[in-house]
């Protein structure tokens, strides 16, 4: 089987975040993989493990994402492939990258896609979904359970915290929801053999893209921290003056009533 998974390279939201000149700050932050795409990796390999095939992961971004795809192929992924947008890109959107990977894997021939159903960092959830609408595939988001026999695939995906079990076939695309499977800790030889392992480097010009063909469609206007929480007021006395002073803060402050 002919497997391939979208991994983006985001900066932990766990850090504290600063913003400077309208831009997070990206000095200092800690980068990992986008957790949701741990998922699909981990699916990505068992996939393989018991159907046989190979798992390549694929990611728009900078030579720095390399880091990344390594530890995915030290997980157990057989070929990462970095698109290096560097030198040809400033600005991109969830248009950009979605038809970059697109391109990329227009004559892959896939068999199964796997992405995360949210990068924790842009959180549009978008990508997945435009790659498959781009390759004209089905797509099935936020999965948690993942059965392939043959060519038929049946889905447990969470909607909301219900379940809907979904029957399809493949080629598929799917997105990775938290509870999908437990994602393994890259291991010592994993690691060593990581080293070994194929990571190519493509340009826009290698997939006869140029840059007005993957401009972005949207602008970002602003970008800012939510105002910093106040310390809670205790109202004190007697119910009925608590409920006037109550009345008299949600009117002259939170100016909601
Ligand atoms: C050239 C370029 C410049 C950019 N500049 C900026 C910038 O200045 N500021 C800014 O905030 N953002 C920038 N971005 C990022 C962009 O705005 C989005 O963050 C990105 O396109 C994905 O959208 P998202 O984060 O909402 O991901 P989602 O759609 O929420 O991601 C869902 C899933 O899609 C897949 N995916 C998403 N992104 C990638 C990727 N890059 N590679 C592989 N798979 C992926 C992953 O599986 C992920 O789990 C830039 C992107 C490009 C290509």
């Amino acid at each position: 089987m002919n497997i391939y998974v979208l991994l983006k390279r985001t900066f932990d939201t766990e850090e504290k975040i600063t913003i400077s000149s309208g831009k997070i700050n990206e000095d200092g932050a800690e980068f990992i993989i986008n957790p949701y795409d741990e998922y699909a990796v981990e699916e990505a390999i068992q996939v393989r493990d018991a159907h046989g095939g190979e798992v390549t992961v694929v990611s728009v971004g900078s030579e720095e994402a390399e880091k990344q795809l390594r530890t995915a192929l030290a997980m157990g992924a057989d070929k990462a492939v970095l698109i290096n947008t560097e030198d040809d890109l400033e600005e991109g959107d969830q248009f950009t990258t979605s038809k970059i990977l697109a391109e990329f894997l227009k004559d892959k021939e896939a068999d199964l896609i796997l992405a995360g159903n949210v990068a924790i960092d842009g959180g549009s959830g978008q990508v997945g979904p435009r790659v498959a609408d781009l390759l004209d595939i089905p797509y099935i988001t936020t999965i948690t359970k993942l059965d392939i026999n043959g060519t038929n695939v049946s889905i447990v995906r969470d909607v909301e915290g219900d379940s809907e079990v979904i029957e399809t076939s493949l080629p598929l695309l799917v997105t990775a929801q938290q509870g999908l499977n437990e994602p393994r800790y890259p291991s010592l030889p994993g690691i060593m053999k990581a080293k070994k392992k194929p990571l190519d480097e493509l340009e826009l010009d290698d997939l006869d893209l140029d840059e007005d063909d993957v401009e972005a469609k949207t602008k970002t206007i602003e970008v800012y921290l939510p105002p910093k929480k106040e310390a809670g007021k205790i109202l004190e006395g007697e119910l009925q003056d608590q409920v006037q002073e109550l009345v008299k803060h949600l009117h002259n402050e939170a100016k909601v009533v």
